[in-house]
C-alpha cells in the first residue's frame, strides 16, 4: 500500500469516526432527555410515595400511655390507655396483676409489675406500685427454747416476766407449739400475700431469740394489727379455741381495746366456721407481755388445744391446716371489711 492509500484510509476512519460522533449527541440529545425526563419522574413519583409514607408515620405519633397510674392498691382496678385502638395489652408478673383486653389492670399482690402495650412493633411499658390492702403482723408464738429472762410486762411496768416461755406440745403428734406455730404463721402469709396485704412476720424460722416485747416492738413499726399465733394445754379432755385481747381497763393499751375486740371477734368466728373447732369464745388479758407492749390492734388466737387428741391431730392436718389459715385469713378480711 503507497502512502496516499493509506492517508485515503485514514482521512475515511477519521471522516468515519466524526460522523458517529455527531450522531451518536444528536441520538443521545433526541432520545435522552426523555429518558432522562422518564427516570426523574419515577423518581420523583417513588420519591413521593416515600414521602407520603413518612409523613403518615409523621401523623401517627409514636405509641405512648394517655391514661396511667403510678400506685394501684390491691383488689383495685384501674384502665390504663395508648394512643392506639390496635393495642395489645400485657402485664411483667400475671400472679402480681391481671390486665384485661381493653387495659384494665387488677393489682392482686403488692410489689411492682409493668404494664406492656404492644401495637404491631411498637411496644410501651409503664411500671406499677401495688400497695398492699394492709400490712399484718403475725407472732408465731415461742421459739425452740424458752428464754427465762425477765422483761417488763408493760412500757414502764415494774412487774417483771419471763421473755419467752417454752410452750406446749401435741400429746399425740409430740409435736412442740413453737413448730405448730410457725407452720401456721407461714401458711397464713402466703394466703395474705394472694389476697392483697403485706405480711411481718416476728420470725420464720423456729432457731431464734426473740423476746416478747421485741416481737411486739417489731410488729409496732410498720404493721396495721397484730395476730399472736399459740396453742393451749390443759386436761386432755379440754377442748376448742379461744382468743385473748386486751381490756378497756389495761393500763398500757386501754385505747387498743374496742378495735382488738373487733379483731378477735372476727378471728374467732371465722377461725371456728372454717375449722368446725369448737368456739370458746374471748377472753380479756392484761397480764400478755407481747399485748401489752402493742401500739396496734392485737388479738392472740389460742388455736386449739394440744393436750387434746382430737385438736392436736387436726391441728397438725393437711386439711385441718389448710381449714385454720383460711378461717384467720378470712377473719382479717372482715375486720378490714373486704
Ligand atoms: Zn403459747
Amino acid at each position: 500500500m503507497n502512502k496516499i492509500k493509506r492517508y485515503a484510509v485514514f482521512f475515511c476512519l477519521m471522516f468515519c469516526l466524526v460522523l458517529l460522533g455527531c450522531t451518536l449527541p444528536s441520538y443521545g440529545k433526541s432520545e435522552a432527555p426523555k429518558a432522562a425526563k422518564e427516570s426523574v419522574v419515577t423518581q420523583e413519583t417513588g420519591a413521593e410515595d416515600t414521602d407520603t409514607d413518612e409523613e403518615v408515620s409523621e401523623e401517627e405519633e409514636p405509641l405512648e400511655f394517655t391514661r396511667t397510674k403510678a400506685k394501684l392498691k390491691c383488689g383495685k382496678a384501674f384502665r390504663f390507655k395508648v394512643n392506639r385502638d390496635d393495642v395489645t395489652w400485657s402485664v411483667s408478673n400475671k400472679k402480681k396483676a391481671a390486665i384485661s383486653k381493653n387495659g384494665k389492670l387488677r393489682a392482686k399482690r403488692y410489689g411492682k409489675v409493668k404494664v406492656i402495650a404492644t401495637s404491631g412493633d411498637e411496644s410501651v411499658s409503664f411500671e406499677v406500685k401495688l400497695v398492699p390492702k394492709k400490712i399484718v403482723g403475725i407472732d408465731p408464738g415461742h421459739q425452740i427454747r424458752g428464754n427465762n429472762g425477765t422483761e417488763p410486762n408493760g412500757p414502764g411496768s415494774s412487774v417483771m416476766k419471763t421473755k419467752v416461755a417454752g410452750g406446749t406440745s401435741g400429746v399425740s403428734t409430740r409435736k412442740p407449739e413453737y413448730q405448730l406455730t410457725l407452720e401456721i404463721g407461714l401458711a397464713l402469709k402466703d394466703e395474705l400475700v394472694k389476697r392483697g396485704y403485706k405480711v411481718v412476720l416476728t420470725r420464720d424460722k423456729n432457731e431464734v431469740d426473740i423476746t416478747n416485747v421485741e416481737r411486739a416492738q417489731k410488729l409496732n413499726k410498720s404493721c396495721d394489727v397484730a395476730v399472736r399465733l399459740h396453742a393451749d394445754g390443759a386436761a386432755s379432755s379440754v377442748r376448742g379455741a379461744s382468743v385473748l385481747y386486751p381490756s378497756g381497763n389495761n393500763p398500757y393499751v386501754a385505747s387498743l381495746s374496742a378495735d382488738s375486740k373487733k379483731l378477735s371477734e372476727c378471728v374467732i368466728s371465722s377461725y371456728c366456721t372454717s375449722t368446725g373447732i369448737r368456739n370458746r369464745g374471748l377472753s380479756q388479758r392484761d397480764d400478755l407481755t407481747g399485748t401489752n407492749w402493742s401500739t396496734i390492734p392485737v388479738a392472740l388466737l389460742e388455736m386449739g388445744f394440744m393436750t387434746n387428741t382430737a385438736d392436736d391431730n387436726y391441728m397438725s392436718s393437711a386439711d385441718g391446716q389448710a381449714a385454720m389459715v383460711t378461717g384467720i385469713a378470712n377473719g382479717i378480711d372482715t375486720y378490714f371489711g373486704y
